[in-house]
């Protein structure tokens, strides 16, 4: 009998079971890691509704490889989403996140679970691990995915420094990191959350303004702070179109936006008025260039308010309490301690 490990999976509307499953073996460069910390993000959406899904974030150590590459048995590495081709132009860049020719993990690797990062023992590319000093705990370390990631490679996309103002809409863990990042580049920032739990968490954090997207004087608010100019850049992770509209009338003229948060509903946008009489960029960003990646993790050691990024770290076997935590929008980033709370 092959060795076993934990499998979290989702058994109806809001309904968890631990699995017990063959522990997957490493093939070409896809390297076995044992997951000491994986990050919640949007899996309470598939708990509230009863679907299954694969995690895709995690931090842990390398313990099996099948070949000589890029990392070391007793590595310690976070793990970067997806499966990638490796070989395109956007995987060599550092934009593996958008490549076109995604492997599918699964078929790879022989077994159905094969990509899932909520495990105890996960299969990732070796390329696709970034090491962690050795000063960085794993779940500080797991800050370097989603919940500082894409705000990290908007600002670095936008060019924030400390003479700007930026902007924030939504004031979830992703919207929370966006603070973080953007306070460590010595920027202004201005946190639109409707949630007392976010706003409260944006001003331990650092936020210079934080206002209701209900307050009927907001838009009044955000140009009396910044010299009736407007801001310079806006990094939206609501996903909600009329915080979009607000960062298009918001943003000064040349300044930039970066689209954060995944919309499924139509943006009404007028080429004059909104983009060319006032000169503004407008991005998407999903993750950040993998060649930042050593950048994210001084951020991540050297921030003084990274971690308390991390509101919540449950093990295991409490899972069910942890997603519940993240539906409930009362937290920053939840973590699960995969060796907690179960038999080793
Ligand atoms: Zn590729
Ligand atoms: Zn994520």
């Amino acid at each position: 009998m092959s060795p076993t490990m934990k499998r979290i999976a989702i058994t109806g509307v809001k309904q968890t079971t631990l699995l017990d499953v063959p522990i997957p073996q490493p093939i070409q460069d896809w390297v076995l890691v044992k997951v000491h910390a994986i990050p919640l993000c949007t899996e309470y959406k598939n708990w509230l509704n009863g679907s299954e899904y694969y995690g895709h974030e995690a931090a842990g150590e390398v313990v099996m490889v099948a070949q000589p590459g890029k990392v070391n048995v007793g590595d310690r590495v976070v793990v970067m989403a997806g499966a990638p081709c490796g070989k395109c132009t956007l995987c060599i860049s550092g934009e593996y996140i958008h490549c076109q020719h995604m492997h599918d993990p699964a078929e790879f690797t022989g077994v159905a679970y094969g990509g899932d990062t909520h495990v105890q023992y996960l299969l990732k590319q070796d390329w696709l691990l970034v090491p962690i000093p050795d000063d960085i705990s794993y779940t500080r370390a797991a800050l370097a995915c989603c919940g500082l990631g894409p705000t990290f490679g908007a600002l670095e996309n936008m060019n924030v420094s400390a003479t700007d103002t930026v902007l924030i809409t939504g004031g979830g863990a992703v919207g929370l990191g966006g603070v973080i990042n953007a306070k460590f580049r010595g920027a202004r920032t201005i946190l639109v959350e409707q949630v007392p739990y976010r706003q409260q968490k944006a001003r331990e954090l650092g936020a210079d303004l934080v206002l209701s997207p209900h307050d009927p004087d907001i838009r009044t608010k955000i140009m009396a702070y910044t010299d009736m100019r407007g801001v310079d850049a806006c990094l939206e992770t609501s996903g909600n179109v009329v915080a979009q509209r607000l960062c298009i009338d918001m943003v000064r003229r040349r300044g930039k936006i970066s689209l954060v948060g995944e919309c499924g509903n139509d943006l009404a946008i007028q080429a004059s008025n909104d983009f060319i009489r006032k000169g503004i960029s407008l991005m998407g960003q999903w993750h950040y260039n993998l060649n930042g990646a050593h950048k994210l993790m001084q951020v991540i050691r050297d921030s003084p308010v990274a971690e308390q990024l991390i509101t919540h770290v449950y093990p295991m076997n409490e899972i069910q309490q942890a997603l519940a935590t993240c539906a409930s929008q009362e937290c920053g980033k939840v973590m699960i301690l995969p060796w907690e709370g179960v038999d080793q």
